[in-house]
């Protein structure tokens, strides 16, 4: 296995989905990265501004991230913001979208293709993972493979599967809620809310609302 497919195995070791996991870690890796290396790097400092401070999600996240660092602080994002306030003060207005959801946009494509090109040989360890893909990234990786029937429906299987044990799962953790229940939720029932959550709605990485809202879909799908 290549180095691609042995990273997306070992996404699959934790419960929930592979694909917004990654892009949680790489969304965290470029934060950290822009505050490290980047707060007075010229093109970057441009492409806040023209964004007024990227998007609402992405903001409150740097600065989460930078805070969440003692090697960083609040000194870099400091930096940055008053740079976006001054351009805002000279007439600046908002005109291009957020650099980092782009660049979280670009990453997911290249994962589901990755997670695409080598499905056939990661299967069986999906299955056996208790990783779920949620609805967002099942439907991406499936578009990928219309022209693999045999493998998508095998896919289509395990996915069903899963998502089974997931219903049976909750309906266990709600069970054990009953005043007649002598038991206590299993950590694995415990765990089924969340999961389903984020099969149905996925990780909330993938695009703020603001953003979505200010440009119209058109804009994700690359229409403008
Ligand atoms: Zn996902
Ligand atoms: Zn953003």
């Amino acid at each position: 296995m290549d180095i691609a497919g042995i990273k997306l195995s070992e996404a699959f070791k934790g419960s929930g989905c592979p694909v917004c996991r990654a892009m949680e870690k790489f969304e965290e890796d470029e934060i950290a990265t822009i505050l490290y290396e980047h707060v007075t790097d010229p093109e970057i400092r441009r492409k806040f501004r023209e964004s007024l401070g990227l998007c609402t999600r992405h903001a409150w996240r740097t600065l989460e991230i930078a805070l969440g660092n003692p090697l960083l602080g609040p000194l870099g994002v400091s930096i940055i913001y008053e740079d976006v306030l001054n351009v805002y003060l000279r007439g600046e207005r908002e005109r291009d979208e957020c650099l980092l959801c782009r660049l979280v946009k670009d990453k997911e494509k290249i994962l589901v293709e990755a997670l695409a090109n080598r499905l056939e040989e990661l299967l069986p360890e999906y299955r056996s993972s208790p990783a779920i893909l949620c609805r967002r990234h099942y439907e991406m990786l499936v578009e990928k493979l219309k022209k693999e029937p045999k493998l998508l429906k095998k896919l289509e299987e395990v996915q069903r599967e899963k998502l089974m044990e997931l219903d049976s799962r909750l309906k266990a953790f709600i069970d054990a809620y009953d005043y007649r229940s002598t038991r206590r939720p299993t950590k694995e029932e415990a765990r089924a809310l969340e999961e389903t959550i984020e099969f149905l709605k996925g990780r909330p990485v993938v695009m703020s609302a603001g953003s979505e809202n200010r440009r119209g879909r058109g804009w994700l799908l690359g229409l403008k």
